[in-house]
């Protein structure tokens, strides 16, 4: 069961090509703005016609252009919550949850209260949407989805238009809310934060084209490609250089012999919390020392960050590493000239192109 999808559909400057299946309960699809992610929703929700291909949701075929189907989009049994929610502002809470039920349904109401009291809106049925906070109305949104019964809900940056204090408390929320729904999540975000929490699997949008990671903690742990690093919020990535017997990092002035490695990877990353510090000169393996010039400092309530350039002269002008550390953990030093930081093996992420 799950979802598959395998379609293509091309505008005049941009081509929707997406291929997956899904058998995880909640997948993450993240992506840089302007990706597909919103399109790719739209083309499952049955808002955009793909040109070509199919897609199944638990065996059952919403769209193939090959035998003709396309399944109206209130019939496919999928909850899609918009970006900005789009609650009808001239209907009350109450309304605006009953909307999609059909007007011939005898449980109308019941269904209403039951689904009110559920997600703690029955104080606010009579409000309109103007008069409830951006919280109350994304849990209207989700209500007037979810009374749908679908078998599928799409959420498309639900938390975007939200202050980080409440999306904390909201990503929590309706994590809860949906602790007991049956069916498939997809959520979408240029948050890595959100897509970490709230996703078992992962997708990865780039250009239009999607790519499939397979578990959300292992993509982010081990992310392969740059290009994943980089949305999982890696900042250091070095070329390697290919010396013979050894690669040579070229952004940090770096040597790793070629058996560190399985196969062949084209760069290194490593996040910019996992160097360590050291404030005096220690013996170590020098490939595991990266000495550099401190450049700038950004501090901020918690957290010092340092720009750094490497000290190698075969670094290029421009190279720049970024080390980020708890303030607790700097303990009020002095910002000095120059520091050392130590690169742990185990946090040297091998990327390919
Ligand atoms: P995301 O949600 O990842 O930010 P979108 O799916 O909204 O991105 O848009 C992806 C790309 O497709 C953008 O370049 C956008 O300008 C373009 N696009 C979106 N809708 C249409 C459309 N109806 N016709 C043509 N191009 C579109
Ligand atoms: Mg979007």
């Amino acid at each position: 069961m799950g979802l598959m999808i395998d379609i293509k559909k091309q505008y005049k400057d941009f081509t929707l090509e997406v291929n997956f299946d899904n058998r995880g309960s909640r997948l993450g699809i993240i992506g840089a703005s302007g990706s597909g992610k919103s399109m790719l929703l739209k083309c499952l929700a049955g808002i955009i016609t793909p040109d070509e291909g199919k897609i199944i949701l638990n065996g059952r075929p919403l769209f193939d252009s090959v035998q003709g189907i396309n399944v109206k989009p209130q019939r496919r049994k999928i909850g899609y919550l918009f970006q900005n929610y789009a609650l009808f502002p001239h209907m009350t809470v109450a309304e605006n949850i009953g909307i999609g039920l059909p007007k011939a349904d005898k449980d109308q109401m019941a269904k209403i209260l039951k689904i009110m009291d559920r997600f703690h809106l029955t104080a606010l049925s009579e409000k309109y949407p103007r008069q409830i906070s951006g919280g109350q109305q994304q849990r209207v949104a989700l209500a007037r989805c979810m009374i749908l019964e679908p078998e599928i809900l799409l959420l498309d940056e639900p938390f975007s238009a939200l202050d980080d204090h409440l999306k904390d408390h909201l990503q929590k929320e309706v994590m809860d809310y949906l602790s007991d729904f049956n069916g498939d999540v997809v959520l979408v975000s240029h948050s890595r934060d959100e897509i970490y929490r709230m996703s078992d699997s992962l997708m990865v949008m780039e250009h239009g084209k999607s790519s499939f990671m397979g578990t959300t903690h292992e993509a982010f742990k081990s992310p392969k490609y740059k290009y994943v690093a980089k949305l999982t919020g890696c900042k250091n990535f070095s070329d390697l250089e290919d010396d013979g017997t050894f690669y040579f990092a070229k952004s940090w002035g770096l040597q790793y012999p070629k058996t560190q490695f399985l196969d062949v990877p084209k760069y290194l990353g490593i996040r910019a919390h996992d160097f360590i510090v050291h404030h005096e000169l220690i013996e170590m393996p020098s490939n595991r020392l990266l000495r550099g010039k401190v450049l700038r400092t950004v501090e901020d309530i918690f957290e010092l960050t340092f720009y750094i350039k490497p000290l190698h002269p075969s670094v290029s002008e421009d190279a720049e590493v970024v080390f980020k550390i708890a303030k607790s953990k700097w303990e009020n030093r002095k910002i000095p000239d120059a520091l050392i930081l130590e690169i742990p093996l185990e946090h040297l992420i091998p990327l390919y192109a």
